[in-house]
């Protein structure tokens, strides 16, 4: 039981938006006019595809991290599996794990993932590629500038 906040009565209320405000009313005066109740089902229907379409185009490359044989090995040790448990968790060969861990096999991405998701680890990363793009715009107006600053920039090219 609460007070209704439209006719003040202390009655059973329900939370409804009366003109855009979040009110507290009773059953009676939900049922005027501008009267919205809450719980209305809101039907959105963007579906957020947030995973894909955001994907930066930044340049970089993913990578396996050059110490995989490491992290996968120390994280397997951390569950207290043995390398034939991981190799069956995974639904891969023995022998694959064991060349991974001995760094004699660089894994695929896929395998990565596979390997990420099960031994909570990070084996893939993200790269910055160097980048040699855009010279500096060489503002001759730029007193800084020397002669020799223009010339390297030109090499650079
Ligand atoms: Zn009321």
């Amino acid at each position: 039981m609460a007070t209704c906040e439209m006719c003040g009565y202390n009655r059973e209320v329900v939370d409804a938006i009366v003109e855009g405000a979040t009110m507290s009313v009773c059953l009676e005066c939900s049922k005027f006019g501008h009267v919205i109740p809450i719980n209305q089902p809101v039907v959105d229907k963007k579906i957020e595809r947030a995973d894909e379409s955001i994907k930066p185009q930044l340049d970089s490359v993913d990578v396996i991290v050059d110490n995989y044989n490491d992290r996968i090995k120390k994280a397997r040790e951390k569950k207290g599996l043995k390398q034939e448990d991981l190799a069956k968790a995974i639904a891969e060969r023995v022998s694959v794990i064991h060349q991974l861990e001995s760094k004699k096999l660089k894994p695929s991405f896929k395998l990565s993932k596979k390997l990420s998701v099960f031994l909570n680890i990070d084996l893939i990363t993200s790269s910055e590629q160097k980048n040699p793009a855009k010279p500096k715009d060489v503002d001759f107006k730029d007193n800084s500038l020397t002669i020799g600053d223009m010339l390297k920039s030109d090499e650079e090219e």
